[in-house]
């Protein structure tokens, strides 16, 4: 076992490694390069790019996010948008107060349009009110925060036995009863995206309003997301990033050597793809969720105490997916932002299981008009859950003409011409990443995350904050997020800056 006297005092540093260059590993890194003890410091990236979940893709003409696509709540608690603002990134609107005082709950806006399945237009006053009924039971999950017992397990049953019960005293035709319905189960497949879940059936009720909601109208990056990241990572010296870079295995509570570092002892060796070794003294891990659910069995040796072990199972962690499709000539009104889809005959009180091949499609919440590029006309669609999945085993061709039908039918045109081009996301294809964001499942509380978060060892008797952890998912009110992923690294640098510093007055033992 190494011992608290491994000779990097002596050195003068400390050996910091961060895995993953994602936003919360890049935040680590940025805080933890200004504190002098943070001498060797490297951020060790899979992929041949910084940025993770936050990827802008030069395409069509102009910038699309295959990755994250807003700032969820821009407002002064927002470290993302605080950031931002710092680098210059969002415009005058963006920054407005007006528009960080506006409060959403979270809730998506209305659509532009609502189209049918058949090609009808469905008056936006029903949407609106189904829309209220809907978001009005999702505030209303918040009266089961940390509740012991809840009536059903779920926020898909809770919606589910209300909406049930709303059902009886509606008093239109059998024709407008059906579509509310229909409508009611779009609104369940946009809570799907919102949550990275399959279904609702399968995120926990009483925890489900710890999920905190700033201020402030969701806004986006003129030039791409990404150059947040990109701006992050050139304030960092510039031997900190080594790009391809995967992890293989991380051997931690040992005694390592390494012939670079003659005399000196790690607690930690980082294991990498290609056969490197590197030692350190503390590791930030910052990998998704998605891929710890995947790998942890060999990523960490020894194996991750059974408890925290159990916390990585538990927790959620879907996939939601863009498809975005370019068209040459608009055929949405200029003021249109938000087409929405209902598929007739589809009801969230009765569970259905359609075949993947016919009917992933029909999980498609709708499209959201970008603004256009040019002359270049570019709708985004979003696809949660397994379907999602689905549509990622499918060929570029697949997905393009299944798109077009299903605009053909919504538009009832059947003449509509075919998007020029496609191009999606595939999270969970995505081999460091497995899926999109986390959620709390059924089974799980925010104590799992905050048990993903706690560093290792767990005692006190060895080597403190060896494998330290970051990412959306160890975020207990802002998991999901871009947000929470910056706070979680700010987080991690700050534990082990409050450790270097607590250790730096502690009188030194006499010879
Ligand atoms: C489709 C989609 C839409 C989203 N929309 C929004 C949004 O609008 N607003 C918002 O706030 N959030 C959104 N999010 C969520 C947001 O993108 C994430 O919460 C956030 O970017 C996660 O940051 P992170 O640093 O925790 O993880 P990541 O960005 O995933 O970074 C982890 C890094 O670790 C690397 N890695 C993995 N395994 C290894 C290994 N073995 N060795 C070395 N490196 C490894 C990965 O390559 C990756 O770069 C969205 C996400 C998706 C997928």
């Amino acid at each position: 076992m190494a011992s608290g006297g491994d000779g990097a005092e002596a050195s003068g540093g400390r050996r910091v490694l961060v895995v993953g260059g994602g936003i919360a590993g890049l935040g680590a890194a940025q805080r933890l390069c200004r504190h002098p003890a943070a001498q060797h410091l490297r951020v060790l990236e899979a992929t041949a790019c910084a940025g993770g979940r936050i990827r802008s893709e030069r395409r069509f003409g102009g910038v699309v996010e295959v990755g994250a696509h807003w700032i969820h709540g821009p407002s002064q608690g927002n470290p993302v948008f605080q950031l931002a603002a710092e680098y210059g990134l969002l415009g005058e609107k963006e920054l407005s107060k007006e528009n960080q005082l506006v409060e959403t709950g979270g809730h998506v806006g209305l659509p532009s349009v609502c189209c049918t399945s058949s090609g009808a237009r469905v008056s936006l006053e029903l949407v609106a009110e189904m829309a209220s009924l809907f978001y009005g039971l999702i505030d209303q999950t918040r009266e089961f925060l940390h509740a012991t017992e809840t009536p059903v397990p779920s926020v898909g049953e809770y919606l589910k036995k209300e909406i049930s019960q709303q059902v009886t005293g509606w008093t239109e035709n059998e024709e407008t009863r059906k579509l509310k319905l229909a409508i009611l189960n779009t609104f369940f497949h946009v809570e799907c995206c919102l949550s990275g879940t399959h279904s609702m059936d399968l995120v926990a009720l009483a925890p489900f309003g710890e999920y905190t909601v700033l201020p402030g109208l969701d806004c986006t990056f003129s030039g791409g997301y990404q150059e947040l990241t990109n701006c992050i990572m050139a304030s960092l010296p510039k031997d900190v990033m080594i790009f391809n870079r995967p992890v293989k295995t991380i051997h931690w509570n040992g005694s390592f050597r390494e012939g670079t570092f003659p005399g000196e002892t790690f607690p930690v060796l980082v294991e990498c793809e290609d056969g490197s070794r590197l030692p350190a003294h503390h590791v930030i891990v910052t990998v998704p969720l998605g891929f710890l659910k995947e790998q942890q069995n060999t990523f960490f040796d020894p194996p991750l105490p059974a408890e925290k072990a159990e916390a990585i199972r538990k927790i959620g962690f879907g996939t939601n997916n863009k498809i975005f499709l370019e068209f040459e000539e608009p055929f949405w009104e200029p003021d249109c932002q938000l087409i929405q889809v209902v598929w007739e005959d589809t009801s969230p009180l009765q569970d259905t299981a359609p075949s993947m091949q016919d009917a992933w499609f029909k999980k498609l919440i709708g499209f959201l008009v970008l603004p256009p590029f040019g002359s270049v006309h570019v709708l985004c669609g979003f696809i949660a859950g397994l379907e999602s999945e689905f549509m990622e085993t499918l060929s570029d061709e697949e997905v393009l003409l299944s798109l077009t039908q299903v605009l053909r039918r919504v538009t009832g045109n059947p003449q509509l011409p075919a998007p020029k081009s496609v191009l999606r996301s595939c999270w969970h294809s995505a081999p460091y990443t497995r899926g999109s964001y986390s959620y709390v499942a059924v089974g799980s509380t925010g104590d799992d995350i905050d048990l993903l978060a706690q560093p290792l060892p767990v005692d006190d008797s060895s080597t403190q904050l060896q494998i330290l952890f970051a990412g959306e998912a160890t975020h207990r009110t802002f998991y999901s997020t871009t947000h929470g992923a910056l706070l979680s690294g700010w987080r991690e640098a700050d534990r082990l800056i409050g450790l270097w510093d607590l250790q730096s007055q502690q009188p030194r033992p006499r010879l």
